[in-house]
């Protein structure tokens, strides 16, 4: 997987229209305190499907749109987008380079796309599970991160392997399938009583 490029506007610190590229190899981005070199990350979380305002570093999702300075207005809006190299076909499309877009306005309302085709917020998740990229993955290791993980239990030790080996998606579709069945079995039970009321 290789991450191409990525386009932030509006986004937290980055209220004009800015573009990183990432050469093959090693990408450093080095700044002074403050200027916005973690809010690079942050962005990157946020389109992979971070919904946490903590780990996003913020108290509200609105944190995330450019708040305005002494010289500048707010603005409504933060867009980011993500574009992959997707020539070994990293992800299941038909695509040569994959484009992921979220936006966020201050009205509350979010919108996603995919290569320009607008979605949910599960289709991403769903696109990104087991690729080692998704919200949980571990693609991004955060300060403290490999402390976590090595002082974690077993069961949080256990959920990174079972991302790595490409399990996690089959265990979350076995979750959903099971609630399924419950709420089917709910509604039989229903249907079975009003048989009886009406016999
Ligand atoms: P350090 O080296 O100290 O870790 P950094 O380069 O990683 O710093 P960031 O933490 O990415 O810096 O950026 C912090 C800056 O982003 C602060 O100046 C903060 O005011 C600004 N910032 C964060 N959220 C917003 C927002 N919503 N609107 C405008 N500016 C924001």
């Amino acid at each position: 997987m290789y991450l191409k490029r990525i386009e932030l506007r509006g986004f937290k610190s980055f209220a004009d229209k800015t573009i990183v590229e990432f050469k093959q190899g090693v990408t450093c981005i080095v700044g002074p305190n403050g200027s916005g070199k973690s809010n690079i990350t942050d962005a990157i979380r946020w389109v992979l499907g971070e919904q946490r305002v903590k780990t996003l570093r913020g108290s509200k999702m609105e944190d995330v749109i450019f708040g305005g300075t002494k010289h500048r207005k707010p603005l409504g809006m933060a867009e980011v987008k993500l574009i992959f190299d997707n020539r070994e076909s990293f992800f299941p499309l038909d695509y040569e380079e994959v484009e992921i877009v979220r936006r966020v306005f201050r009205s509350g309302d979010s919108e996603y796309s995919v290569n320009g085709m607008a979605c949910r917020l599960k289709d991403i998740r769903e696109l990104l599970m087991d690729t080692g990229i998704g919200r949980e993955g571990y693609s991004i290791i955060g300060q403290g991160k490999i402390d976590e993980i090595l002082s974690g239990g077993r069961d949080e030790r256990r959920l990174l392997f079972e991302e790595a080996a490409g399990i996690l998606k089959y265990k979350v579709r076995k979750v959903e399938a099971s609630k399924k069945l419950a709420n089917t079995h709910d509604n039989l039970s229903r249907i079975e009583d009003i048989i009886v009321e009406i016999e």
